[in-house]
């Protein structure tokens, strides 16, 4: 029978603005990176894309090499577009990006105009698509200069074949050297897909801070750190997750380290009712800067999982002290009151970025200056 979007699927997804622009992304995005390849269940990919519309979720963001094998998300998609959403093009944001390894030869990678331009023609012929709302550069090329790169992302643009022009993985000096071409060129950046999560901060050292002031929007990637930061791997290693996975990108040794804590944030995000999928994707959006979190999923059932995370987006302080010692790995050391400056050596060095929670302007403190503060309170106790 033909796919019939759900009437109310806008009515629980709340959808923010991408930077200083006008689009509008949902709180949540799905990513096409596992789960949806030549070596995966069709249907069951299918049947995710389909749910996920139905809950909201307007945004499916693709890669030339998503698979496997490389192309095959893509050549997926492109089936799901024509069976399910085609009807409802108007409605989507999709996105492509180029830059790693796709054909052999010099011109099958990284950041030439040839490679972009030809890698973007062979997205739309597989997705059976017009255009793309979004095209990225993948990756930052050290051996193109980053104007040639950008100029292929404008010509993009201004070819019709994307609406907005995005870049992803690029440091924090890059990227702002990377929207100044585009402005330049007239095609200014609209968003940067970093890889972002509890486990992952690197984004807070600078780069949030940049995507503030030159109006970017950001999408966090892997947001539950492909799958560590559920229940999952609570009691070791399931069959079929991706940790489990030959071609999976999770390694079983990336496991183990992170359960400590783990366990604690599950433990936490149990006391707020949530579950810790949804605890870590609502940590993100607590912060105005990020438009939107990206995540995988395997089954419908993570997909509605996770959507549910929407139903309780507060934190109260005491919740995101917790979360940071944790974090830190310090809990049990703060617990034995040890010193705290010891415990602020080893952090990174702080960083001056402002977080909003729950819409409130607040100038959050770094996490080193957060573990401080804590101590002091701490103390006066
Ligand atoms: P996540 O961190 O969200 O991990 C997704 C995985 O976590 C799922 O496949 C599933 O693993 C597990 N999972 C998800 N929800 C639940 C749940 N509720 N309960 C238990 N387990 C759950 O994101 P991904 O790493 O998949 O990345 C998301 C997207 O980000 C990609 O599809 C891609 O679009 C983009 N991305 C971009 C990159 C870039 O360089 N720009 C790089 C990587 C990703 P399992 O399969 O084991 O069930």
């Amino acid at each position: 029978m033909q796919y019939q979007a759900d009437s109310e699927r806008y009515g629980q997804m709340p959808y923010n603005k991408c930077g200083k622009w006008g689009l509008k992304l949902p709180a949540i995005s799905l990513g096409l990176w596992h789960n949806f390849g030549g070596v995966d269940d069709f249907e069951n990919g299918r049947a995710m894309c389909r749910r996920a519309f139905d809950l909201g979720i307007t945004h499916f963001d693709l890669a030339n090499n998503y698979g496997p094998p490389p192309g095959s998300a893509e050549e997926n998609f492109g089936k799901i577009m024509q069976l399910d959403l085609a009807p409802y093009r108007d409605e989507l944001i999709i996105s492509t990006k180029a830059g790693y390894l796709m054909w052999p030869g010099p011109y099958g990678e990284w950041g030439s105009r040839k490679y972009m331009l030809s890698s973007l023609d062979q997205s739309l012929k597989r997705m059976n698509l017009d255009y793309v709302d979004i095209f990225y550069s993948h990756r930052p090329d050290p051996n193109t200069p980053l104007e040639e790169t950008m100029m292929a992302l404008d010509h993009a643009v201004r070819q019709g074949k994307a609406l907005y022009a995005g870049i992803s993985n690029y440091p924090a000096k890059m990227a702002l050297m990377a929207s100044k071409i585009l402005k330049e060129l007239g095609t200014p950046c609209l968003i940067h897909q970093p890889k972002y999560s509890m486990f992952e901060r690197w984004v807070e050292d600078g780069l949030l801070n940049v995507l503030d002031r030159e109006g970017i929007g950001s999408i966090a990637f892997s947001p539950l750190a492909q799958g560590l930061l559920t229940d999952k791997y609570l009691n070791g290693i399931p069959e079929g997750s991706r940790a489990s996975k030959s071609w999976g990108f999770l390694k079983p040794d990336q496991v183990e380290p992170a359960i400590e804590k783990v366990k604690l944030l599950n433990g936490l995000a149990l006391k707020r009712g949530q579950t810790l999928a949804q605890m870590a994707l609502v940590w993100l959006l607590k912060d105005s800067r990020v438009s939107s979190v990206l995540i995988g999923a395997s089954s419908v059932k993570q997909l509605e999982d996770n959507v549910g995370a929407l139903k309780n987006m507060k934190f109260t302080n005491s919740e995101l002290q917790q979360i940071e010692l944790i974090l830190s790995g310090e809990k049990f050391a703060v617990k034995k009151s040890v010193p705290i400056e010891k415990i602020i050596k080893k952090e990174p060095a702080a960083s001056k970025e402002k977080a909003v929670v729950q819409n409130t302007e607040s100038t959050a403190p770094s996490r080193g200056d957060f573990i401080l503060n804590l101590a002091k309170r701490t103390k006066k106790q």
